[in-house]
């Protein structure tokens, strides 16, 4: 959506859908770099500027694009009209900039779409019980998308990006990852979550629980995308893909005692500061002190640390810190719950690369690692390598 050109692409893949008899209701984000620019903007006249005006601000950028968009597909002889994120119905709670989707209701659409209109929707905006415009929190259109698709019980929900689809690692960094011809939502879920920066991983959490299958392609090339669905055909992958997550930080506590209790008291101030803690280590016990380590969002590093300092003092803690200087590798894939040999295979192309490992953690499709950041590149080259070769 970023220039012109782009547009009209957009606009064109909009049109063959329509003429193909669909009924199409298409969610745009902001064009390029606009939403960005808008933070920017907002920080030169005022660097706490409330959630409320942020999110004014913000939506504003949608609005720019579905207008341009609904003039672009005029342009080329079809009828279309832009509506803004209240006006397609959608409701959401009052925590702006971080809003959740409380329902939402297609009435004007269907409307539209009677009309025999393409009806295009701001993403990433909706309406709160003060009247309030919110919005769904960074890259919030994927999620907007889906949950039009599920309101509208829609056929198919086709998410257009810049990429062909879901890769096995970004196809940006690795040339030799390969596109997947279909993943399960609870794989793309772990994925998403993982830090691969294809689908939002709240709009995947929603295309589950209503089942709305998904299709991501490219905009900018014709080709198959990746279909995200329920169940996916037995395949001989052993897993999907290898993500990347640099947006971390890992916290330690050096020398608390040993005894009940500490974890608790631990992990409950960290959650009373509502900071979403991953990957735990506690260290076995010796003279009467452990260790305890875990990750947090990076951006909650300096909170996690101190909401445990009086604590840490309290209790003659011997180090409290936080590192950013880390990067969460993940594999993900279905197959590892039959094949019990898909850690260690990620573990021994991490050895051979001679990367060092802090933690591990895993779930039942998902084992992942804390290495140094400086090494997180080289490690998805690695582990990538050791699953899908060159
Ligand atoms: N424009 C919004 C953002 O940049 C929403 C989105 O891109 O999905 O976060
Ligand atoms: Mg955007």
């Amino acid at each position: 959506m970023a220039d012109a050109a782009k547009l009209m692409r957009v606009a064109k893949i909009i049109t063959d859908t329509y003429k193909e008899g669909n009924d199409v209701v298409v969610v745009v984000s902001a064009q390029g770099d606009t939403t960005d620019d808008l933070i920017a903007k907002a920080k030169e006249v005022n660097q706490r500027a409330s959630k409320r005006e942020m999110d004014m601000l913000m939506a504003a950028g949608e609005q720019i694009s579905i207008s341009l968009l609904a003039m672009a597909i005029d342009s080329l002889g079809y009828p279309a009209i832009s509506l803004l994120g209240w006006q397609a119905g959608f409701e959401t709670n009052t925590k702006y900039g971080a809003a959740r989707i409380k329902r939402v209701n297609p009435e004007r659409i269907r409307a539209e779409l009677d009309k025999n209109r393409i009806v295009i929707v701001a993403g990433f905006q909706g309406l709160n019980r003060y009247d309030d415009m919110t919005t769904l929190g960074r890259g919030g259109s994927d999620t907007s998308a889906v949950a039009i698709a599920a309101a509208m019980r829609a056929d198919l929900c086709q998410i257009y990006t810049d990429v062909e689809g879901v890769y096995t690692a970004d196809p940006r960094k690795i040339p030799g990852a390969k596109k997947l011809d279909e993943i399960t939502y609870n794989e793309m879920l772990e994925l998403a979550t993982s830090g691969a920066q294809v689908l939002n991983n709240r709009s995947v959490e929603m295309a589950k629980k209503y089942n709305v299958e998904l299709e991501v392609l490219s905009s900018i090339t014709v080709a198959t995308g990746t279909k995200v669905k329920e169940v996916t055909k037995m395949e001989k992958m052993l897993i999907k893909g290898v993500a990347k997550d640099d947006g971390v930080a890992r916290v330690a506590l050096i020398g608390v005692p040993d005894e009940p209790g500490i974890a608790f008291k631990v992990f409950s101030r960290v959650a009373k500061a509502h900071i979403c803690v991953d990957n735990i280590l506690q260290s076995v016990g010796r003279d009467g002190t452990k260790d305890i380590a875990f990750t947090v969002p990076a951006g909650d590093a300096d909170a996690a640390v101190e909401s445990l300092r009086d604590y840490c003092e309290a209790v003659g803690t011997k180090e409290l810190r936080a590192d950013q200087d880390v990067a969460k590798i993940s594999i993900v894939g279905a197959g590892m719950e039959t094949h019990e040999n898909v850690a260690a295979g990620m573990f021994e192309a991490l050895a051979d690369a001679g990367i060092n490992i802090q933690m591990i953690s895993s779930s039942e499709i998902r084992v992942s690692v804390l290495v140094d950041k400086k090494d997180a590149d080289r490690a998805v080259a690695a582990v990538h390598r050791h699953f899908f070769g060159e």
